[in-house]
């Protein structure tokens, strides 16, 4: 029987890619229990579409869309993940990974096989908080991923999601100072945890953000979803 490592495909979206169109191919399955999250049934649920089934649904998107987003989960954890971004970016569209940042080999074999050209990467919390938000002890792989990045010529973005529980003002200006000692000088986006929504952990409702002094004056540009 084939196998589907696809929870389900997104046909459009205009907010995923930067100025770009594209469709999401959400892969099922992920290495992390973020208490936060919001795709309990990706994360713990079965994939419904094969990979040549997803084929067959671009076939019909070439010339349409722009570019394909693969996210999850965590879909660089996927066997044949780098085989299957090749065919897709032969079939012509540009390919974004959204990544945990926790499979740094394939990461590593993507760069330097030139078959990704953007990139969004999570940055779940402090290497002192890491645990406790993620439930895993993978900050090191965060690391790795963000300077192989770095080094990289092709364009990424930070990202982290705000719960006022998880993430407090020291936490932020530990965050901030990290990124800044990294001389990271591309964008970082901020997004507020959603009240009343299924997340994977069971977590209080969070207070708003606060406008932090931290934000202010960085080499780096702050954005923020709400
Ligand atoms: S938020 Fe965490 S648990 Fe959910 S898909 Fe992303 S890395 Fe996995």
């Amino acid at each position: 029987m084939l196998s589907k490592p696809i929870y389900n495909i997104t046909p459009f979206t205009l907010l995923d890619y930067p100025d770009k169109s594209a469709c999401i191919i959400w892969y099922s399955g992920c290495n992390m229990r973020c208490l936060y999250c919001y795709n309990p049934e990706i994360v713990l649920g079965k994939g419904s579409t094969s990979f040549p089934e997803a084929i067959s649904f671009l076939q019909k998107r070439q010339g349409l869309l722009d570019a394909v987003v693969f996210s999850g989960g965590e879909c660089l954890l996927h066997k044949n993940i780098v085989a299957q971004i090749k065919e897709i970016k032969e079939m012509g569209f540009l390919v974004k990974i959204d990544t945990n940042g926790s499979n740094t080999a394939v990461l590593k074999q993507l760069l330097q096989e030139s078959l990704i050209d953007y990139v969004a990467l999570d940055y779940k919390a402090t290497a002192s908080k890491f645990q406790t938000v993620t439930k895993t002890d993978l900050f090191s792989k965060f690391e790795n991923s963000f300077a192989m990045l770095q080094e990289s010529e092709i364009p990424f973005e930070i990202r982290t999601t705000f719960h006022s529980d998880l993430i407090l003002e020291a936490d932020w200006i530990e965050m901030i100072e990290y990124l800044t000692q990294k001389n990271y000088t591309g964008k970082y986006y901020i997004q507020s945890f959603k009240n009343n929504v299924e997340t994977l952990g069971k977590l209080p409702s969070s207070a708003k953000m606060k406008e932090q002094e931290c934000f202010s004056s960085l080499n780096f540009q702050v954005f923020f979803r709400n």
